[in-house]
């Protein structure tokens, strides 16, 4: 009685190998976040002393102004990421990892390798995808209208 998982046709062996795919995950994305976050913290240290006083400075910070920017964009990504592998080890725990979130049916295993932390089946996904796309093509319209 025990043994019965609904139609997730996922054995023990390959929920553990996801588990420690996603642990691998996330102490990488852990530690790349701690690197970015420490060179946001101290985005000067690696400009040498000499480099600053010459009196293009200005000009220079606008740049790091930019790489800041950038890095804080790829923190979100990356936070973001976090917060699926935490869900998806999460329904590891309660035995619903692997299941379309959307339709129910289990999540393709060639899929997973891919994408541990995936939400949906992949015939979801693209639906998902399509409906985005539309949506962007008429917002682009509606901005080129707009424009006119
Ligand atoms: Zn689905």
């Amino acid at each position: 009685m025990c043994e019965g998982n609904k139609g997730g046709e996922m054995t023990q062996k390959e929920l553990e190998f996801f588990r420690n795919l996603l642990l691998k995950m996330k102490r990488e994305i852990k530690e790349a976040l701690e690197e970015k976050r420490k060179r946001i913290q101290n985005p000067y240290q690696e400009t040498s002393s000499e480099l600053s006083l010459l009196p293009s400075h200005e000009a220079d910070r606008g740049t790091d102004e930019e790489i800041l920017e950038e890095t804080a964009l790829h923190l979100t990504a990356d936070a973001n990421a976090l917060f699926e592998i935490e869900e998806a080890l999460n329904k590891i725990e309660k035995g619903e990892y692997g299941i379309c979130e959307r339709c129910g049916k289990p999540i393709e295993i060639e899929r997973l390798k891919i994408i541990p932390y995936a939400k949906y089946c992949l015939k979801c996904q693209r639906d998902i995808e399509a409906l985005q796309s539309k949506e962007e093509e008429y917002e682009n319209r509606r901005f080129k209208e707009f424009r006119i």
